[in-house]
C-alpha cells in the first residue's frame, strides 16, 4: 500500500503537468490560427480598394486621361476607392487598439440626447439622399444625463444610425428612441430594412463579418463597425442586442446608465470626501 501511493502522486503530478502543457499548446494554436485568419481577412479586404484604384489610374494612363470627362469620372472613383482604403485602415487601428486594451477610455456627464442630435444632425444627409427618414423619440421634460465616455458612445450611435439608414429601402423608416427607467437609459435602433436572416445574427458582430447580400452593396462598409460598438459598450459594462426579421426590419438596442442631475443650492459648496 504505502509502495503505491507515491507512484500514484507522482503520475497524478505528471497528469496535471502534462494537461497544462497540453492547454498551453492549444492556446497558442489557436492564437496562431486567429492571427492567420486575422492577416487573411485583412489582405482580401485590402486588396478590393487597392484593385479598385489601380484599376481607374491604368485605364487613366492607357488614354483616358485624354478626355476631360473620363479623366475626371475615373479620378473620382480613384478618390472615393482610397477613402474607402482610409476608413479600413481608421477602422483597423481603432480595433486593434481597443482590443489590446491600449485605449483608454474617458468617462464624464453629458446628456445622451445631444449626442444623438448630433449624430443624426450628421446622417440626415446621407440619409435625404434616399430619402430615408429618422425619427428621433423622447421625453422632452426630462433629463437623459448619463457617465460614459462621450466620443466613443458618439461612435456607437453613429454606427449604428448609419447601418439602420445604409441597410434600409429608398423612403424608410429609421426610429431612434431612449427609454429612461430608474437607473438605465435605453437606447433602440429601429429600421424597417431588409433584416438580417437567423444564421447570421449572432455572427454579425465579428469583425469582416457581413451578410452575403450586402457584401456587393455599393453601400458596404468596412464591416468592422458592429465589432467596434460591441468593444466600446463593453468598455461601458454593456452589451448591444439585436432582434431581427427578414423583410421586415431591426432593432438594435443597449443601455447606459442613467445619472441624476446634481442641483447645488445657491453658492452652496459640495464637498466629496
Ligand atoms: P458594414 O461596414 O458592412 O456595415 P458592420 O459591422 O457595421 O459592417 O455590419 C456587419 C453586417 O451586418 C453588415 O454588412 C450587414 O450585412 C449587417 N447589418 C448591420 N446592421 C444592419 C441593419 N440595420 N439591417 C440589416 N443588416 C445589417
Amino acid at each position: 500500500k504505502s509502495s503505491i501511493s507515491p507512484l500514484r502522486k507522482i503520475n497524478s503530478v505528471i497528469n496535471s503537468y502534462a494537461l497544462a502543457r497540453q492547454k498551453e499548446i492549444d492556446a497558442l494554436q489557436k492564437n496562431a490560427e486567429f492571427r492567420r485568419e486575422f492577416i487573411a481577412d485583412i489582405s482580401h479586404e485590402l486588396k478590393t480598394p487597392i484593385f479598385a484604384t489601380q484599376g481607374y489610374i491604368h485605364t487613366l494612363l492607357d488614354g483616358a486621361m485624354d478626355d476631360k470627362q473620363v479623366r475626371m469620372k475615373f479620378l473620382k472613383r480613384a478618390a472615393k476607392s482610397l477613402d474607402s482604403l482610409d476608413n479600413l485602415v481608421q477602422d483597423l487601428l481603432t480595433l486593434n487598439q481597443m482590443e489590446s486594451g491600449v485605449i483608454k477610455f474617458v468617462f464624464t456627464d453629458f446628456d445622451l440626447k445631444d449626442v444623438i442630435e448630433e449624430v443624426i444632425e450628421e446622417l440626415e444627409h446621407k440619409a435625404s439622399k434616399r430619402k430615408v427618414h429618422i425619427d428621433f423619440k423622447y421625453d422632452p421634460e426630462r433629463s437623459y444625463l448619463t457617465h460614459a465616455d462621450r466620443q466613443k458612445i458618439y461612435r456607437v450611435c453613429q454606427n449604428l444610425i448609419f447601418n439602420a439608414v445604409k441597410y434600409n429601402h429608398d423612403e424608410g423608416q429609421v426610429k431612434v428612441t431612449l427609454k429612461a427607467s430608474k437607473s438605465n437609459i435605453q437606447v433602440d435602433i429601429k429600421d424597417d430594412g431588409q433584416g438580417i436572416p437567423p444564421e447570421d445574427l449572432k455572427r454579425i458582430f465579428e469583425r469582416f463579418y457581413r451578410v452575403e447580400k450586402s457584401r456587393n452593396k455599393k453601400e458596404g462598409g468596412t464591416g468592422l463597425g458592429l465589432a467596434i460598438v460591441k468593444h466600446i459598450l463593453e468598455g461601458h459594462k454593456s452589451k448591444i442586442s439585436v432582434s431581427s426579421t427578414v423583410g421586415k426590419g431591426s432593432i438594435f438596442s443597449f443601455s447606459l446608465p442613467l445619472v441624476k442631475p446634481v442641483v447645488l443650492e445657491s453658492k452652496e459648496v459640495v464637498q466629496k470626501s
